[in-house]
């Protein structure tokens, strides 16, 4: 792959930041990949920038991407990115650190010229069951309904102490799975009459956690849909206490997973995503150790796409599934060793948007080419809508 031409620059993502995008010119056509951002950041994810911030960044990022114009890498495999790998971290070592966000971008966007330059979509040059003539499994959708935490305003100073409330379908298609998830969301709207959407595009309310959830339940009822939840349980926890505000109560560790697994069996929930917070192994265990195969008990902030803290989560039967954010690690390398070991250990894979998302459907390749089983991204918004779109077309070209 020749790179006739490799452009950083800036982008704006959806909460009006700066991010970093990267085009590259070969001979079969531009490719553009721009990074999404984290607010409710796990602890372990790799800093998103140079030390110095984003202006610093963006400064290496010019010299080096000047430095491989004009130069050849032959990339047949998702392996063969290593190359480029090598070219980064000798940069790196010379002239300071990138940060995760970039280096995202670099290799993502060298993956999708290579699938170009092998004739293959972006999904298919990732995935092994293609490569070995097997049709992919497409993903169902995890769609954030209504927002809590971190990436909601408060109303009349109160919102949910939860970040997440989902809404998970169960449809025979993806395209089929997103429409339900959209008409759920209406109504989800009309029940709790909100106005204003929060950074995910997911509805803003003051209601407390428990009284989200009973929305949910009409919703899920109606639509025959799966209710999810991102506690996020991180954002509001500090030294040995979650400080919950809406209503103000404090718990200790174990009243916190006593809490959480009431609300499981009362509201029959599926998926709970970051109960606890995130250096607590054990309370992950005890979580998965109640409830069995029945919920997915997701690791988000305690795994951060690392390998080494993913190993110690499945070894130390703490979780059953996890979310996948290239950006977490910034290596889509490590990510590539981190969905191998998932499918060796039936982890369930859920490969997720940020909180600040772009115009970038890079995603939705990375869920169906690693054979993710969900995809989680807001139900509305155009940043969240275009890869549930990408999703749908690449369903469309298997049929
Ligand atoms: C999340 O916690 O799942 C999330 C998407 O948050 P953020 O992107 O803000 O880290
Ligand atoms: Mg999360």
């Amino acid at each position: 792959m020749f790179i006739r031409e490799l452009v950083p620059s800036f982008v704006k993502n959806s909460r009006g930041e700066r991010t970093v995008q990267i085009m590259l010119v070969t001979y079969e056509g531009r490719f553009k990949v721009s990074a999404p951002s984290g607010k409710s950041k796990g602890k372990h994810e790799v800093p998103s920038y140079n030390s110095k911030g984003i202006d610093r960044s963006m400064k290496l990022l010019r010299v080096f991407c000047r430095r491989l114009e004009n130069r050849n890498f032959m990339i047949r495999k998702i392996d063969d990115l290593k190359k480029v790998v090598e070219v980064v971290r000798r940069f790196e070592t010379r002239y300071g650190r990138f940060g995760g966000n970039v280096t995202y971008a670099i290799e993502s966007v060298f993956l999708k010229g290579a699938a170009a330059d092998n004739n293959k979509e972006f999904w298919e040059f990732i995935n092994d069951e293609v490569n070995n003539g097997k049709k992919p499994k497409m993903p169902m959708p995890v769609g954030n309904c209504i927002g809590g935490g971190l990436h909601s305003k408060v109303i009349d100073g109160k919102r949910p102490d939860f970040q997440e409330f989902l809404l998970i379908p169960k449809e025979k298609t993806f395209s089929r799975a997103a429409t339900v998830n959209l008409r759920a969301y209406e109504y989800a709207r009309k029940l709790l009459k909100a106005r204003s959407r929060n950074d995910e595009g997911a509805w803003r309310t003051n209601k407390t956690n428990e009284e989200v959830l009973d929305v949910l339940k009409t919703v899920a009822k109606k639509y025959k849909l799966r209710i999810g939840l991102d506690i996020a349980a991180s954002t509001f926890y500090d030294k040995g206490y979650y400080n919950y505000k809406n209503k103000s109560l404090v718990r200790d560790k174990v009243d916190q997973a006593d809490y959480v697994e009431r609300l499981i069996k009362k509201y029959k929930i599926f998926y709970v995503e970051d109960g606890m917070q995130e250096e607590d192994f054990s309370g992950y265990k005890e979580l998965l150790n109640v409830v069995k195969k029945g919920t997915l008990i997701v690791g988000d902030d305690l795994t951060t796409t690392n390998l080494k803290l993913v190993r110690r989560a499945v070894n130390g039967e703490a979780i059953n599934a996890m979310i996948v954010k290239p950006n977490q690690i910034g290596s889509i390398i490590e990510v590539r060793d981190v969905v191998n070991f998932c499918k060796k250990n039936k982890i369930v894979m859920i490969f997720s948007h940020r909180s600040g998302e772009t115009m970038d459907d890079t995603l939705a390749d990375y869920c169906v080419g690693f054979g993710g089983q969900f995809l989680k991204t807001g139900i509305f918004g155009r940043e969240r809508l275009i890869k549930l779109r990408r999703v749908m077309m690449i369903e469309k070209s298997l049929r």
